[in-house]
């Protein structure tokens, strides 16, 4: 048996946890003052889920990047790769299409694609999901962006850059597929071989290559935004004035696709400068229609989704990660057999209040003050056979080194003094 983490997959270890709450308080506080709510739905869903929301045309890269099985009565189940098809079917679901609009939903979690494992890019990674959904409007895609944009400028990255995009209502992508196909169909050949499949599938996504032969073709081309129609280039507008209005720096993006298959119009994603190659935070996009084929009224919705792992590279990065848990108030050391369950259920009375460590075993001084010192105290309270006749603790601050004898009952107050 190898004791060793599936590849692509990581612990949070102790050390990290203090920046994931941190994360989730960040969340909680910036994205609660506007009235968005958390919902926590399963990690994994019937796979139609999926293959609804992705489409039929889906993409052959994302569909084989699905943990895809089967459960003992022989359903197919599918690890989320992303959050918004099982959110909106819970949306479907509880019938919250009847709650006031727009209703707004935030999600903290693992996702899982077969992917290659590189910086930035894991298999089991986790996500900030938000969604907005009920409005048709621009007022309701600016607001999700800037919700993004205010969530990591408030975890501590203030250099971002905003590219905002449309991949056009579903007329305009049609017409434009075409004329990639056209384009394209001639000089197949001189794609790489995703590329090849996506043009016959679903070819704006040929623009998403990072391959840089496949780059150069499609930059020869006209780009989605110079193909859009007059409605989705009025709502891209709105988007826009908003945004400048509200003083939120962006660039349009003419060539902005998104991976999966449902977007429509809105298209936007929010870059970190270095992070290296996998620079993309956070992404999203509008999506109307979405909600009808997953078995709901027609509604229209705007989503995102932020990279967690990306965000806490790039935070470590501008050194604003936050630092471990605090210490224990008081470590105790007993200094006999005696002293050990003195400590033990000192300890427990001291919890109402305190953060109270205690060796297990019999420490003479020095033992028991590296012991304190290692757990990261303030404090260290030693007891033996002379402090149990006189009813006291001798009470040490690690710092200052400052020591005195301290009866049992005042111990508490002594321990929170400074
Ligand atoms: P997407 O759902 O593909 O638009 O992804 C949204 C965000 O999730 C991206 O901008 C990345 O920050 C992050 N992300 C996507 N795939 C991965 C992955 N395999 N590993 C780590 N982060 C990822």
């Amino acid at each position: 048996m190898r004791s060793q983490a599936v590849k692509g997959t990581y612990d949070v270890l102790p050390d990290a946890t203090p920046t994931w709450r941190y994360l989730r308080s960040t969340i909680e506080r910036t994205l609660g003052r506007a009235g968005v709510r958390e919902i926590v739905p399963p990690i994994f869903e019937h796979s139609e889920i999926f293959d609804k929301s992705v489409g039929e045309s889906a993409d052959l890269v994302v569909q084989k990047e699905m943990y895809r099985f089967e459960d003992r009565g022989g359903r197919s189940l599918t690890l989320r790769p992303e959050f918004t098809a099982g959110v909106l079917r819970a949306y479907v679901e509880h019938g919250m299409h009847t709650l006031p609009s727009p209703v707004k939903l935030w999600s903290l979690g693992p996702a899982f694609r077969a992917e290659n494992v590189q910086r930035g890019r894991y298999r089991q990674f986790h996500q900030v999901n938000c969604e907005i959904l009920g409005s048709p409007g621009p007022l309701v895609d600016a607001e999700a962006i800037a919700l993004l944009h205010d969530l990591l400028v408030a975890l501590g990255l203030p250099d971002l850059r905003v590219a905002l995009g449309s991949v056009g209502d579903p007329e305009d992508r049609d017409a434009y597929n075409a004329y990639l196909r056209e384009a394209l169909e001639p000089r197949k050949h001189e794609l790489s071989e995703t590329s090849q499949e996506r043009l016959r599938l679903n070819p704006m996504r040929v623009l998403d290559s990072k391959n840089e032969q496949d780059q150069a073709i499609v930059a020869e081309l006209d780009a989605p935004l110079d193909r859009l129609g007059d409605a989705a280039r009025a709502h891209l507008d709105g988007v826009a004035q908003y945004l400048s209005d509200w003083g939120i720096a962006f660039d349009l993006a003419p060539s902005i696709v998104r991976g999966l298959d449902y977007y429509r119009r809105t298209a936007f994603e929010i870059h970190a400068e270095g992070i290296g190659a996998q620079s993309a935070l956070a992404g999203g996009g509008r999506y109307d229609g979405l909600v009808e084929s997953l078995g709901g009224p027609p509604t229209p919705g705007i989503g995102w989704a932020m990279g967690v792992e990306r965000v806490l590279d790039a935070l470590e990065g501008a050194g604003k990660l936050p630092g471990p848990d605090a210490g224990p108030n008081v470590f105790l050391v007993p200094m006999d057999e005696t002293a050990i369950d003195e400590a033990a259920r000192l300890a427990r009375d001291l919890r109402s209040d305190l953060h109270v460590q205690h060796a297990y075993v019999k420490r003479n001084p020095g033992k028991g003050l590296r012991d304190a010192d290692r757990a990261g105290a303030r404090y260290a309270a030693l007891r033996g056979e002379r402090e149990r006749a006189a009813g006291v603790w001798t009470l040490k601050h690690l710092a200052s080194g400052e020591q005195r004898e301290v009866p049992e009952s005042e111990l508490r107050t002594a321990v929170l003094e400074d």
